[in-house]
């Protein structure tokens, strides 16, 4: 009897469903539309580096080729600005090693510069707030910079302010390995300072100095806690989730996310598939093996992409183990729940390792969107998440600096 009342009542259940999913989407569309939303965390400069031919201002193909970012896609799905990440896999620490990657990292800075010139109908370089808004006024989008990796910094820590001038608004202090400045949560060999050095601590406080925001992802434990009594301004972990749902070193504990949420900080959700949700220990091997052989410093950009796409293929070959946006939000949930809604942003990670079912590109970002409302979280939560919270913390940094410089 059950069964057949089911059935007779089916048709109208979905109907109802559909109905309530386009309302969902339509909701999602104008919030879209009045809010601010900003990424943290996009690596497409390594597909405009290392692609032949790669053009931001011509839209891609996921399925085609892998690509997440382009500023059409970027418009299609209602993300108004990224941080495009000036990224360096860690090399030789030596002054040989420093100088290139300096090159190497202002190289990166000129293909930035030069994307958004190549279309300045589209997109803007920007570093403020204010700047970010009033391109997005101008219906354009904002591209923003961050560093990944301090070691293009070296020894000399007046380079800081030759990349602020170039734009530079954050640094990730380390990759997956330590460096000069602090120790990473990825290096085999475990720590060697203790967590930031004696040059981190001086680079750090430059940074405040400058308005530079001090980004904890990819940095241990121990450097963490550094940065927690050594920063002025309040910090960012640009693409990092949380370790009390999937226990990976790269994520954030609990205690981790409460005090940097305390000094005014945010945690961005990455969108890398065991960041969000612990593999398997079958896939975690590929997942480390295929990874380690992409940061190897004689990997060539073909051996990049073909292993970017083996990591691509493991979600179809262990389809049980994709995380999808619903994953996304229930660390977006996790964090609200301990530290509130002002502590959560997003940095997807895209062209970096992103990889989440229903969110492929950014042209889908909406998904997520769609996702929060299902819960209950209304425009004034998702416009927080999606973007006035980083904007608070780039606030505070430039604050700080004109503080700190009223002082002297
Ligand atoms: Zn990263």
């Amino acid at each position: 009897m059950k069964l057949l009342l089911l059935l007779l009542f089916l048709p109208a259940l979905i109907f109802a469903q559909s109905k309530e999913e386009q309302r969902l989407l339509k909701k999602a569309d104008k919030i879209h539309a009045r809010a601010y939303t900003v990424d943290t965390h996009a690596d497409v400069p390594i597909n405009m580096m290392e692609i032949p031919g790669f053009d931001i201002g011509a839209k891609h193909n996921y399925a085609e080729d892998g690509t997440q970012i382009d500023f059409p896609r970027m418009k299609e799905g209602g993300m108004d600005a990224m941080f495009f990440a000036v990224y360096l896999a860690q090399g030789k620490r030596t002054p040989e090693g420093e100088a290139e990657a300096k090159a190497n990292a202002l190289k990166i800075f000129q293909s930035i510069h030069d994307a958004v010139k190549k279309y300045p109908d589209m997109a803007e370089l920007v570093t403020t707030p204010k700047e970010g808004f009033a391109t997005h006024k101008k219906g354009k989008l904002g591209v923003f910079i961050g560093m990944e990796n301090g070691w293009p910094v070296g020894h000399d820590l007046a380079n800081l302010k030759l990349y602020y001038d170039l734009g530079l608004r954050y640094i990730t202090l380390s990759h997956s390995f330590n460096n000069d400045l602090s120790d990473s949560s990825g290096d085999p060999e475990g720590g060697e300072h203790g967590g930031i050095s004696k040059l981190g601590e001086a680079c750090i406080a430059e940074m405040n100095k400058l308005g530079i925001i001090v980004d904890v992802s990819h940095i241990s434990d121990s450097a963490f806690y550094d940065v927690m009594r050594l920063s002025k301004a309040p910090v960012l972990a640009s693409h990092s989730s949380c370790r009390a749902l999937s226990d990976v070193k790269r994520n954030m504990t609990d205690d981790m996310i409460k005090l940097m949420a305390s000094k005014g900080g945010v945690i961005q959700i990455n969108f890398v598939s065991d960041f969000l949700r612990k593999p398997s220990e079958e896939v975690m091997i590929s997942i480390r093996t295929l990874r380690m052989q992409a940061m190897k410093a004689d990997a060539t950009p073909e051996d990049k992409q073909r292993i970017n796409a083996e990591l691509r293929q493991l979600k179809y070959k262990y389809p049980g183990e994709a995380p999808s946006v619903k994953t996304v939000v229930d660390h977006i949930d996790h964090v609200v729940q301990i530290a509130g809604i002002d502590h959560v942003g997003i940095g997807m990670d895209m062209d970096g390792g992103s990889d989440v079912v229903g969110c492929e590109d950014v042209s889908k970002i909406k998904n997520v969107t769609i996702e929060l409302l299902r819960r209950g979280y209304s425009e004034k939560d998702i416009r927080k998440i999606w973007g006035e919270n980083t904007m608070r913390v780039l606030a505070a940094a430039e604050k700080v600096a004109a503080d700190l410089k009223k002082s002297h």
